[in-house]
């Protein structure tokens, strides 16, 4: 369960590291010894393990690089390259190692790889005909020692700077670990601060937009906070606790995500939340973690002190009743936040609290189609049928519809499918009738969420049928427009000698590119991708002989409407 790590201090420096060195919360023990920093630089982080981002918790380290790209990245241990990743977005050109110890070692957002990787990345891109690509390696062919340059930082797919995106995972459950336990330790002795505090009153209904809040403003420093207007808090029933709480560390300004957060009931300790370790494919669960709705919102981060009982995350090592606490007597209780880095340095919050006993409970609230969060959910009328598979609520639901009037060039009504408000870890199966009126379009048929754009959608029995991945106004319309094709450095005719690359932008009105093909004189040529410029860009290689050549660049989208783009050149 909970294992006190860090606690063996011998001698006189006890008094000394006793201060620096605090328990943390951590279920088991990490090799401490085996790896190396990435980079020769001192390390400093402008991102944590763990840290809330939208939609996931950040899944490793962000070591900073001065603001530039270039710096040579090293194997943090021997063992082999295990696998090549190029992507648009997410992590871009991206290097995994896998080592002899168990864990596998992740690099992203490189600006380049090393020319034997480099050189096997684009003779996958030339034989699958394809950007962005993503494969294994056998042990044997690109074994590494420590510390040995297998690429150079950047800033490539979806980051906001250049830096160097760092994990170390479980390799057999791929399970992504806080690097920190790892012995890659930041220089820390700035304690997380504390901005404020949440009171909800759950008195046994589901989590919403609705449960009742209050929120408390908090003062203090160096780890010590108090209410801002100290008060004896009156408290009855099943309460719920949140705060918002964030780290710094002492090598940057940047504000990080904390490590752990335990809250206390009378020195009984109720509930934990440290970032440990995690699977990927709980990730959207931070949902089920903040106060959704107020983050949905107002952009707030408040971090909720009880478990939804859907969210399957493993940051919660222990918990009592889900850190939901029953006031029922007329006593005064006291209430602590322990809030943590993961260097220990510690933050700490006292409530003072007056209980009273709960006078009756309310009745049943449920006004619309009560969904249990551990079955499937099925809701239909006539022209709209939801269904949300097991999995994918994190509480107990009165589901709601709602019709509203249709937009101009839609061909439904527009569905109010419950509330933008509440999170779905996936997705949810979506069926809308169209209008009769769409007649031989309904193969062009797209679901669009009012705020979100397009989720897709494809025409089966009468429906078109889509997989969004939030609540919210739905309906439906038709692409017909193909994608528009513009040309950055070419026309018809164009003399490219001394250009060293032709570029492009696209994009499509609704639907979305599904594809980019190019091709000079019929032979496929490989597009860089830039995920914030959204340039496509061909670099002229060796391959193109001087003289009169034929471009053609086709881009199509998801529904397969088609723009095609040609052009002469000489070279
Ligand atoms: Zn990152």
């Amino acid at each position: 369960m909970i294992k006190k790590a860090g606690a063996i201090l011998l001698g006189c420096v006890c008094l000394v590291l006793s201060t620096l060195a605090q328990d943390r919360i951590q279920s088991r023990s990490y090799p401490t010894t085996d790896f190396r920093y990435p980079l020769d630089l001192p390390p400093s982080t402008a991102g944590s393990f763990g840290e809330l981002r939208a939609m996931h918790f950040h899944s490793g380290l962000d070591f900073k690089t001065n603001q530039r790209t270039g710096y040579p990245v090293h194997a943090a241990l021997y063992g082999y390259v295990s696998r090549l990743r190029v992507q648009l977005g997410g992590f871009g050109n991206a290097v995994y190692l896998t080592h002899p110890n168990g864990y596998t070692t992740v690099y992203a957002h490189l600006d380049h790889l090393s020319p034997e990787l480099a050189a096997t990345v684009r003779k996958y891109q030339q034989d699958h005909q394809s950007f962005e690509v993503d494969f294994k390696l056998q042990p044997f062919e690109f074994p590494v020692t420590k510390g040995q340059v297998i690429a150079w930082s950047g800033n490539t797919g979806a980051s906001g700077g250049p830096h160097l995106h760092f994990e170390i995972r479980d390799s057999t459950t791929e399970e992504t670990i806080n690097p920190q336990l790892f012995g890659l330790s930041i220089p820390d002795r700035v304690p997380p601060s504390i901005s404020g505090i949440t009171i909800y009153q759950l008195n046994g209904h589901p989590f919403s937009e609705h449960t009742p809040r209050q929120y408390l403003g908090v003062a203090g420093a160096n780890g010590n906070y108090h209410l801002s207007n100290p008060q004896t808090l009156s408290l009855s029933g099943d309460i719920g606790f949140g705060i918002s709480a964030i780290d710094q560390n002492s090598t940057s300004v940047n504000r990080n995500g904390i490590y752990s957060l335990e809250l206390k009931v009378d020195d009984r300790t109720v509930y934990t939340f440290s970032v440990e370790r995690f699977a990927f494919d709980k990730t959207h669960a931070i949902n089920a973690y903040i106060d959704y709705p107020q983050f949905v919102l107002s952009r707030r981060w408040i971090q909720k002190c009880f478990i939804l009982p859907g969210s399957q995350i493993t940051l919660y090592p222990q918990s009592e009743n889900r850190g939901i606490i029953s006031f029922k007597d007329s006593l005064l209780h006291t209430v602590q936040y322990v809030v943590k880095d993961v260097a220990g340095n510690t933050s700490t919050l006292n409530l003072k609290v007056q209980a009273s006993i709960p006078k009756d409970r309310p009745v049943n609230t449920v006004t619309g189609t009560l969904f249990k969060y551990n079955q499937r959910n099925e809701y239909s009328n006539g022209p709209v049928k939801v269904t949300i598979p097991p999995g994918n609520l994190y509480d107990d639901l009165d589901f709601t519809y709602a019709v509203l009037p249709q937009m101009p060039g839609a061909y439904s009504a527009t569905h109010r499918i419950h509330s933008r408000l509440t999170p779905i870890h996936e997705n949810f199966d979506l069926w809308i009738k169209p209008d009769a009126n769409i007649g031989a379009l309904a193969n062009k048929a797209v679901i669009v969420n009012a705020l979100a754009g397009s989720v897709g959608g494809i025409y089966q029995d009468g429906y078109v049928k889509a997989k969004p991945a939030a609540f919210g106004d739905f309906y439906i319309k038709v692409d017909t427009i193909p994608p528009v094709i513009t040309p950055l450095n070419i026309r018809d005719g164009s003399n490219l000698a001394g250009v060293s690359s032709i570029s492009f932008k696209a994009h499509d009105n609704l639907s979305g590119i599904k594809s980019y093909r190019a091709t000079i004189d019929g032979q496929w040529i490989l597009l860089q991708q830039d995920y914030r410029t959204r340039i496509l860009k061909y670099i002229f290689d060796n391959t193109i002989q001087p003289g009169r050549h034929t471009l053609e660049f086709v881009v199509t989208d998801q529904k397969d409407n088609v723009s095609r783009y040609t052009a002469e050149f000489n070279r």
